[in-house]
């Protein structure tokens, strides 16, 4: 396809609710809840105050229930859940790593499953977050990309996986959860299944209801969106979320990256490139994360580092040295310990962070790019416990 053909969407996301069923509040903006009260009813000069109490009931105590909400009247309360739900994604399961990393299977609409990651560390949390089912890309190392694509998550779907963990680690005050300590859940990366960026208006959605001062208040720079490098979406990141910014880099020659994030034959390194380098000022952010998944013999040299070096020059950067995660029928091998030490070391030495990312959740298949795997397996054997009950269809 041409560099300037416009994107397609491959897939459609399909309405939260039947539209004559209650509508889910979870991931509406404040302006379409406010649209959504006023249609039920709510008179238009009290909507705004509404929302913000509602608001505040759903997004900072963590509470479900209408009849919860006690500074709403309570005939307003019984007109509320007639009409409205507040619903997360079912968790289907949850496999806790002798790291202490979590993986949630979370159940979404029409069935589909999809994987969400928490990640403990020092003084912090990580949530590794999915933006659609499946993935529309085919990157050649990532499990994810060898999913067929099912579809695009909605807003609630994926503030959703974030109040989901928040349930489960027990962070909302109702839990009990002290107000000022370091929290649990203190960062979102977006680098779970799918390409955010093809899925742009529920992600940005989903993270400014994130960043709410009012509500789960996660500040703009403990969010990381990361894309393959979708090229127009890049700027628009920057104006209407003004998250953090990581690009799936993995390459130094168009040769190779079109081998490896073939969305590089439609936006190529230099494309990418330039996009990028406007994209601090704009976030108004300090510095962008490039990925790159060490495969050995592949894209793992000394003269890789360097070229990447130089393509880099002018970007306040950080390299994120990801050691591939293997999968079964991976067409690759992960880069040596000694060869990623050394590459490392190349761009430590031309004044660049070069962190070495510690695959967490190894065994439960929870690190990178492996999101996948656990959720056909399950399958597989719901399916074989089928058949050998004899029940089919
Ligand atoms: N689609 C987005 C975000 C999800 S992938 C993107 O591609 O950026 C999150 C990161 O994991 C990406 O940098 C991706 O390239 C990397 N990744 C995928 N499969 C991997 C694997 N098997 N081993 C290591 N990293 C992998
Ligand atoms: Fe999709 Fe990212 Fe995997 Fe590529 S690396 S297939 S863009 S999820």
């Amino acid at each position: 396809m041409a560099a300037n053909a416009p994107i397609t969407q491959d897939v459609m996301t399909i309405p939260r609710k039947l539209p004559e069923g209650p509508i889910n509040l979870v991931g509406l903006t404040r302006e379409a809840m406010r649209d959504a009260l006023i249609a039920a009813g709510t008179p238009e000069r009290q909507a705004k105050m509404r929302v913000g109490q509602i608001w505040q009931w759903i997004y900072q105590w963590g509470v479900r229930d209408f009849a919860a909400m006690t500074n709403l009247a309570k005939a307003y309360r019984a007109d509320l859940a007639e009409r409205f739900v507040i619903e997360l994604p079912e968790v289907v399961s949850r496999q806790v790593s002798i790291d202490g990393t979590r993986k949630y299977l979370v159940r979404i609409a029409g069935g589909h499953e999809v994987e969400v990651v928490y990640i403990p560390e020092e003084g912090r949390g990580t949530l590794c977050i999915s933006s659609q089912v499946g993935c529309t890309l085919t990157c050649s190392f990532c499990h994810t990309g060898t999913q067929k694509l099912v579809r695009n998550l909605t807003a609630g779907e994926i503030v959703g996986q974030v109040m989901v963990a928040r349930d489960d680690l027990g962070e909302w005050p109702t839990q009990g959860a002290p107000k000022d300590e370091t929290r649990l859940l203190s960062n979102i990366v977006l680098m779970g299944m799918g390409e955010p960026l093809y899925n742009f208006e529920n992600v940005r959605d989903a993270m400014k209801i994130a960043m709410d001062s009012e509500g789960i208040q996660l500040s703009r720079r403990r969010i990381t969106l990361s894309t393959s490098g979708v090229v127009p979406e890049i700027a628009r990141t920057a104006q209407e979320i003004g998250c953090q910014l990581a690009v799936s880099f993995h390459a130094t020659t168009d040769e190779v990256r079109d081998k490896l994030v073939p969305i590089n034959k439609k936006w190529n390194i230099a494309e990418l490139l330039d996009a990028l380098r406007s994209y601090p000022k704009v976030s108004n952010s300090e510095r962008i994360t490039f990925e790159y998944v060490m495969l050995d013999g592949v894209n793992d040299s000394d003269e890789d580092a360097r070229r990447l070096i130089r393509l880099i020059e002018g970007i306040p950067a950080k390299i994120n040295l990801i050691p591939f995660n293997e999968w079964p029928g991976a067409p690759y091998k992960r880069s040596s310990n000694n060869r990623i030490r050394a590459f490392a070391d190349i761009i430590y030495k031309a004044g660049y962070a070069s962190p070495i990312r510690t695959p967490r959740g190894e065994d439960i298949m929870a690190a990178c790019g492996q999101l996948k795997s656990a959720t056909e397996r399950a399958r597989k054997s719901r399916a074989q416990i089928a058949a050998e009950s004899g029940l089919t269809g």
